[in-house]
């Protein structure tokens, strides 16, 4: 078995999109390296567009695209592509948001589509911090099976670096 990571935010984006996929990345399982699917035109432009983008570090490991104070509020910004992982986003927004928090910083946080002229807020109040805690209790426990749970056919396997691994031959369970 391969050495199990931490819980980063990467984990809680994979997780929101995917626990399968969330194991196999905790778990350092590689998936088919990124040139051949980019040969094969199906790395998606999502995936393509994050590679590309410079972010800032903040403590905890924090990554984020800007940083502004605004009425004394801080304000973290992460910008997307397209509105596709905006649920993933979101919940990763707000585990760096509870990061923060853990470190005595409070801010306030915002995914930006530009090119669909959207912007959603994301703060630790409410469902947000219920959503995010129920996901931090669940990761570990995740991570820690023996194998990843079994393959399920969702709307983000077609551009998965995964999906070799995971329908080459396997039977097709449709996401409901
Ligand atoms: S191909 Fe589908 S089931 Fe497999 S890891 Fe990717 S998203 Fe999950």
């Amino acid at each position: 078995m391969t050495e199990k990571s931490p819980i980063t935010g990467t984990l809680v984006w994979y997780y929101a999109i995917c626990p399968r996929e969330c194991w196999l990345m905790a778990h350092q399982i590689e998936p088919e390296r990124d040139f051949d699917l980019l040969a094969e035109g199906r790395l998606n432009t999502e995936a393509h567009y994050e590679r590309e983008k410079k972010e800032i570090e903040l403590p905890g490991g924090v990554k984020v695209d800007k940083v502004r104070r605004e009425g004394g509020k801080l304000i973290l910004s992460e910008i997307k592509k397209s509105s596709k992982f905006l649920p993933a986003a979101m919940l990763q927004l707000a585990f760096y948001l509870w990061t923060l928090e853990q470190e005595g910083v409070e801010a306030i946080g915002e995914v930006l589509v530009p090119e669909e002229h959207k912007r959603e807020e994301v703060s630790l109040e409410g469902e947000m911090r219920s959503e995010l805690i129920r996901a931090l209790e669940e990761i570990p426990k995740l991570i820690d099976q023996p194998k990843p749970p079994p393959a399920k056919w969702i709307r983000y396997c077609n551009p998965c670096a995964y999906a070799e691994f995971c329908w080459s031959g396997g039977t097709v369970e449709q996401d409901s």
